[in-house]
């Protein structure tokens, strides 16, 4: 270990973990001059650097802790110091934000949900539903999309609103992605091997995919329970799969070679770059929400969609809307040459029982 002395107005800057640094200063005044600090270290990282010929641009986020009103531990310090960095990343980063009364608050709560979703795991409180997807021309059922679901003890039913955000921040999403795959591996093999079954859409989330065993552990539990892969289309939204390096586009070609399928979720809610789209793999664009909402009433929506979906086709892939509520909306889309659509306007998301007894009545109407 390194030992040197400190002297009483040094900073010191230590690594904590992964691209986390903390700074202790010892002498700052007040705010204003942490504040000036604060500035001073964003304008520094900011500035380029070139490394090997190459012009490389890092950017921060900054929480900072005053004591004593923040704390009068080191351990206190460093966590306000944390609460408040995640909501300066969350403001949109490049900046620096103090830690506040009310961050304690939103802290106590944060801290309280976390032990809920631990306990929530080791108890096995969570499910997952189902929501079909129709085929516009046939009026056949292609996909259902498992959602997750948790069953709290005294909430009742709590939708991923409320925790995955939660779960993500904290790492716990590991362990309810763990979860879902065996889920996912268990329900694939008894739906996978009905040749009448629809695909099985299922969401995978940014952490989820960045753990470096994800797609091992996924393979085992496909492997475990005899699971066919060629049911299954992996969910990727627009975001994460815009930013994804070589590594993970190279698992997708690898899912998709052995007969899964890859959608893109949430299209149209961020900022995708075309020819970027076009290095992908994938089979499915799935249109979001905010896009099929207006195309009943508003002819600026309508063209919207339209050229959206004329896109998707050009790029080879199906297009499927999201979020359909209403008869009108599924009529349009229908016209427009969408290929499915998912949405209340079909079906609510069912427990798997409901689902299958759904499934059986929609084939035997769609027979008759
Ligand atoms: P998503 O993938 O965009 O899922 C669609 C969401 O829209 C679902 O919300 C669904 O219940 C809701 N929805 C369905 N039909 C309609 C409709 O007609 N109108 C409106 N307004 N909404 C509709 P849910 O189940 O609350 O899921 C929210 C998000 O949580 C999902 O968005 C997905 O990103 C994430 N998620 C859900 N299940 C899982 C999971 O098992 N793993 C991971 N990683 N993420 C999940
Ligand atoms: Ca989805
Ligand atoms: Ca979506």
């Amino acid at each position: 270990m390194l030992r040197r002395t400190v002297t009483d107005d040094e900073a010191i800057i230590a690594r904590l973990a992964g691209d986390e640094f903390t700074i202790l200063f010892p002498h700052v005044d007040d705010q204003a001059g942490a504040a000036r600090l604060g500035s001073l270290l964003l304008d520094a990282l900011a500035k380029p650097i070139e490394i090997d010929g190459f012009r490389i641009t890092v950017g921060a986020s900054i929480g900072i802790a005053l004591t004593p009103n923040h704390g009068t531990t080191l351990a206190q310090l460093m966590r306000a110091a944390d609460v408040a960095m995640y909501h300066a990343k969350a403001n949109g980063r490049g900046q620096f934000q103090f830690y506040t009364e009310a961050l304690t608050e939103r802290m106590a709560q944060r801290t309280q949900l976390e032990s809920e979703l631990r306990t929530a795991i080791a108890r096995d409180e969570f499910t997952l539903v189902f929501q079909p997807q129709m085929a516009l021309a046939s009026g056949e059922i292609q996909a259902v999309e498992g959602l997750l679901r948790w069953i709290h003890p005294t909430d009742g039913l709590r939708y991923p609103g409320s925790f995955l955000a939660c779960a993500e921040e904290s790492g716990l999403i590991a362990e309810i992605g763990n979860w879902s795959i065996l889920a996912l591996a268990k329900h694939a093999a008894r739906w996978g091997h009905d040749s009448l079954a629809p695909r099985m859409a299922v969401n995978l989330s940014p952490r989820q995919v960045a753990r470096p065993n994800f797609f091992q552990r996924l393979n085992d539990a496909f492997v475990q329970y005899n699971a066919p892969l060629s049911v299954i289309e992996f969910e990727v939204s627009e975001a994460v799969l815009m930013d994804c390096g070589p590594a993970m586009v190279e698992q997708l070609v690898s899912l998709r070679q052995r007969g899964a399928r890859i959608a893109i979720d949430d299209f149209g809610s961020g900022l995708s770059s075309l020819s970027r789209l076009r290095s992908l793999p994938f089979d499915t664009v799935k249109l979001d929400t905010t896009l099929v909402a207006g195309i009943e009433h508003d002819a600026a929506a309508r063209d919207i969609v339209q050229a959206v979906i004329g896109l998707v086709h050009s790029l080879g892939a199906q297009a499927v809307a999201e979020g359909v509520e209403t008869l009108g909306q599924l009529d349009v889309l229908r016209v427009m040459g969408c290929d499915a659509a998912q949405g209340y306007a079909i079906a609510p998301p069912m427990t798997e029982e409901d689902c299958r007894a759904w499934l059986s009545n929609t084939r035997a109407r769609i027979a008759a």
